[in-house]
């Protein structure tokens, strides 16, 4: 039973705190596992280390009984903990293996619990998982995928790409988002969604990060020195960016390496990012604001999406999360959320950015909504810097009405 994201309890609440969370679960498993005693002949509880508890039991239906113990252990955990005053809210994450099929000794069996565990996290935490052998395979993956991050940030494996944002009164590109793209030399190209969990659990998503702003400043640089148009780039910052790192330090860098100006450097953070140790969350956003940052809400909608967040942080955009967008055309519901967040968003001063739009029936009703700026595979996808120079270029100077940009024209092929 591993407890998830608990050196953060004791990074942020110090380790008092941490010491007696771990008391307090303590006597919960303790609990859970007694409940179950007159079931089970034999069983053993102990603290592994930190976070970490071991149960070990011993039951004709060792699996079933496993189960049924790890949905116990969450609803024991899921009522809140109180501690000076806070309520604070704990998952475990749980593992098990069973003897003789995953190990005929101590050792092996803990290490196949383990295994588990770790497959229980990766798929979101809060979970029980029992260990197969295909998990070993998936648990190296992940632990060399780790290991190739930092080789292909050493051997520049790493590409940013642009995905154009339009207003949307007029479809011009006034700005983009930088989006990471990994060209592995023989696994072909990987997703971020399968790369950036890994680097902010295994801690390479600092470097990452670094990587990203870096390239972004030094290519905006790049196209002002070559007397190119410039638009703003929005960067992805990681909740981890801000519980780990100095965010502030990293853009400051980033500015003053390139020598450009912070009104090219927008940056997006996630609803989830906001809601952990808002404190010190606030304090850092506070700081990239005064720099000249703006900053956006990425995803919008998909996380807790608590109103008051909007007030507190220093916040210039919004982004709806594509899967509202995705549904407005033939969702009622979605379309009402998606007008629902544009107004809100409009009357709280936010500039609304959509994601995701893919068809014009989309597009004429975030239009109708008021919506103020889109991004989308109907006009364009993340593309390589110099196609999405191409795009910027292609389309009519400012002020000019005329030629407006043609979807049709687009084409996602450099040449
Ligand atoms: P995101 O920030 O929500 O980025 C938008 C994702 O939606 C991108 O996927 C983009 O290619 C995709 N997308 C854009 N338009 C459309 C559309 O019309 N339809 C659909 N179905 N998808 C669209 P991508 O590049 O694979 O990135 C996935 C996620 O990975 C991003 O989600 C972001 O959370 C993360 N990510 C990407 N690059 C970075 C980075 O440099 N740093 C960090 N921390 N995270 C990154
Ligand atoms: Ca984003
Ligand atoms: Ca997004």
């Amino acid at each position: 039973v591993d407890l998830d994201r608990f050196k953060r309890i004791n990074d942020t609440l110090g380790h008092t705190v941490g010491d007696n969370l771990i008391r307090s679960v303590a006597a919960r498993l303790s609990h859970c596992v007694h409940r179950r005693g007159d079931r089970i002949d034999e069983f053993e509880l102990a603290r592994l280390s930190g976070d970490e508890f071991l149960i070990f039991l011993r039951h004709r239906q060792a699996r079933r009984e496993a189960r049924v113990l790890a949905r116990e252990i969450a609803t024991e955990l899921a009522a809140p903990f109180s501690s000076d005053g806070q309520e604070l809210v704990l998952t475990a994450s749980v593992g098990a293996a069973v003897y003789p099929d995953h190990g005929r000794d101590g050792e092996s069996l803990l290490k196949a619990a383990d295994v588990a565990v770790s497959m229980a996290k990766a798929e979101g935490r809060r979970t029980f998982r029992l260990y197969s052998r295909k998990m070993n395979a998936r648990a190296m993956q992940r632990l060399s995928l780790e290991n190739e991050i930092r080789l292909a940030l050493e051997n520049d494996h790493f590409q940013l790409y642009y995905q154009p944002k339009y207003r949307a009164s007029d479809l011009k590109i006034i700005g983009a988002e930088a989006l990471i793209r990994w060209f592995h030399p023989t696994r072909g190209e990987i997703s971020p969604a399968n790369f950036i969990s890994v680097a902010e659990e295994g801690g390479q998503i600092s470097d990452l990060t670094r990587w990203v702003v870096h390239q972004a400043c030094r290519q905006v640089s790049q196209w002002q020195r070559s007397g190119l148009p410039v638009v703003p780039i929005a960067i992805n910052l990681s909740p981890e960016d801000f519980l780990r790192d100095d965010p502030v330090a990293m853009v400051r860098s980033a500015l003053s390496d390139a020598r450009i100006s912070a009104d090219y450097l927008s940056l997006e953070i996630t609803e989830s990012a906001l809601m952990r140790d808002t404190d010190r969350v606030k304090n850092l956003l506070d700081q990239l604001k005064q720099i000249g940052c703006a900053l956006s809400i990425d995803d919008f909608g998909t996380g807790y999406s608590s109103l008051a967040y909007l007030r507190k942080f220093p916040l210039d955009m919004l982004k709806i999360d594509r899967s509202f967008v995705s549904d407005i055309a033939t969702n009622e519901d979605a379309a009402a959320i998606c007008s629902a967040i544009i107004a809100m968003g409009r009357a709280l001063g936010l500039t609304v950015v959509a994601e995701g739009v893919e068809t014009d029936q989309q597009l004429t009703r975030l239009q109708a909504d008021g919506c103020d700026q889109f991004q989308g595979f109907m006009l364009s996808g993340a593309v390589p810097a110099e196609l999405f120079m191409a795009q910027l270029m292609s389309q009519s100077p400012e002020g000019d009405a005329e030629a407006p940009v043609a979807p049709n024209v687009i084409t996602l092929n450099p040449r």
